[in-house]
């Protein structure tokens, strides 16, 4: 049996994750394979970018479902969104390997207040291949590796929760931004 392989897209919001894990998709379509991702990221069930590319995927509660769909066709599973794991994530995805799957990640590598999230921090450090993407800060236009949030205009507390509902009576707004414009980076110097 091959040694089967972990690759990831990590980075942060709009730096083209889900746009790789769907050209990763579509350029091995012959490749008998399963897709998904958290029911909690669920506006459908198609993973969607912002250059228009979509496709079909399962929604899970938890990654220990993934295990239920894996039948001896499958040769390869990609899950997007990994940052709504927890970290049993890793313990599925080296099940996956050990029984010759190839799995490919993506999501985002830290949290609005510049902390990693665990998962992908542990995934980082088991992937055969890590790619780490970029977006443009907001505010100045250089290569930004950060996502920072904003209620109302403002930037959140670092006491909110990691992950908030799109329900909350406010404006919730997540910007890409570089380390000089992170309001929590900045503060730290
Ligand atoms: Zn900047």
């Amino acid at each position: 049996m091959k040694r089967a392989k972990l690759e990831l897209y990590y980075g942060p919001m709009f730096s083209g994750k889900s746009a790789l894990l769907i050209k990763d998709i579509l350029s091995n379509i012959d490749i008998p394979k399963l897709v998904f991702k958290p029911i909690a990221d669920i506006r459908s069930k198609k993973i969607y970018t912002r250059e228009g590319l979509e496709f079909e995927s399962i929604g899970i509660n938890k990654s220990s479902e993934i295990m239920k769909y894996i039948e001896e066709w499958v040769e390869k599973v990609y899950i997007d969104e990994i940052n709504f794991f927890d970290e049993t994530l890793v313990d599925v995805i080296i099940e996956l390997m050990n029984i010759g799957i190839d799995v490919v990640c993506s999501g985002l590598d830290t949290d609005y207040r510049a902390e990693y999230f665990p998962i992908t921090k542990k995934l980082i450090k088991i992937a055969d291949k890590g790619i780490k993407l970029k977006a443009k800060c907001s505010i100045c236009g250089e290569g930004s590796s950060w996502t920072a949030r904003f209620i109302n205009g403002k930037p959140d507390s670092k006491k909110s929760p990691t992950i908030i509902s799109d329900k909350l009576n406010a404006n919730i707004e997540y910007l890409t931004v570089c380390e000089k414009h992170h309001p929590f980076l900045c503060e730290k110097k």
